[in-house]
């Protein structure tokens, strides 16, 4: 059962109220009634247990009944900077890079990027982004909705990427002394990292120099050349399940039963 994630001042003591699309999603698409259980996620990621007193389109209330035990925080923030790909391949970076429990996602625009967001379609663009986010985030389960910034140049940003990522990766295929696997090490270096990804022409090579001496340090996936789209999910899968918890158990909380 996918967790919904409550609207700041949702909960009033153990009374929830939920209002606006969340409600005719619940209520209209998901047809959930009085009496059902939902699983919600409140303010700092807590999860709760509600039945419904009242199911309509408009408004939705609910009684809390348990409080699941809140997530450990994540013991990896990712941040993954990936240059705007073409319509559907950027979606499903967004989505999958949600399941794989990414920490905050930063749409750029590089030398190459073949869509260039245009001012005026971007604040949609970023909405649907945004949207697909918050489902991709509700369907796993998952605690919190990663960021979704707009669209920034790669200068800037590799500029001004605050040096708090203890590990700051550039994907790059022409890296021919360091790879992924060489930077794994001992463990995390911290519990921060950052991938930086290329769109579907790569980089420029002055992009890299500019990211190298920003701080980032360019690795190799290994021999072959991925997609843009493939990359990066890739790279985060890696580290989630080297530095971070993709791959182990799921608590017993995790399985609550579901109606
Ligand atoms: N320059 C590439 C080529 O020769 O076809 C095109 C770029 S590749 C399709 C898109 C992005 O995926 C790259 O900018 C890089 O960030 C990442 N990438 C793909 N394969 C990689 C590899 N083997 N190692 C590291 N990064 C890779």
């Amino acid at each position: 059962m996918p967790h919904f994630f409550l609207a700041p001042g949702a909960i009033q003591g153990d009374a929830v109220t939920i209002t606006g699309s969340l409600a005719s999603h619940v209520a209209g698409a998901l047809r959930h009634r009085t009496g059902d259980r939902l699983t919600v996620v409140g303010e700092g990621g807590r999860r709760y247990r509600i039945v419904l007193t009242e199911a309509g389109p408009r408004r939705v209330r609910g009684v809390i009944v348990e409080q699941l035990s809140s997530d450990h925080p994540p013991r990896l923030r990712v941040t993954l900077a990936q240059a705007v790909l073409k319509g559907s391949h950027m979606d499903g970076v967004l989505q999958k890079a949600t399941e794989l429990g990414v920490h905050h996602i930063v749409p750029l625009v590089t030398r190459r990027t073949v869509v260039r967001p245009r001012d005026h379609r971007s604040s949609r663009q970023v909405a649907r982004w945004r949207a697909i986010v918050l489902e991709a985030a509700q369907q796993s389960e998952r605690v919190s909705i990663p960021d979704v910034d707009d669209p920034r140049p790669f200068d800037a940003w590799v500029r001004s990427n605050p040096s708090d990522d203890a590990a700051r990766l550039l994907l790059w295929e022409r890296e021919a002394s360091r790879s992924l696997r060489d930077h794994l090490g001992p463990g995390p270096p911290g519990d921060r990292a950052a991938l930086l990804v290329g769109p579907e022409g790569g980089f420029d090579p002055d992009e890299v120099d500019l990211a190298r001496a920003a701080g980032f340090v360019p690795v190799s996936l290994g021999r072959a050349i991925l997609r843009a789209e493939t990359a990066g999910l890739t790279a985060l899968t890696i580290l989630q399940f080297a530095w971070a918890d993709l791959g182990g158990p799921r608590t017993a909380s995790d399985n609550a039963p579901h109606d």
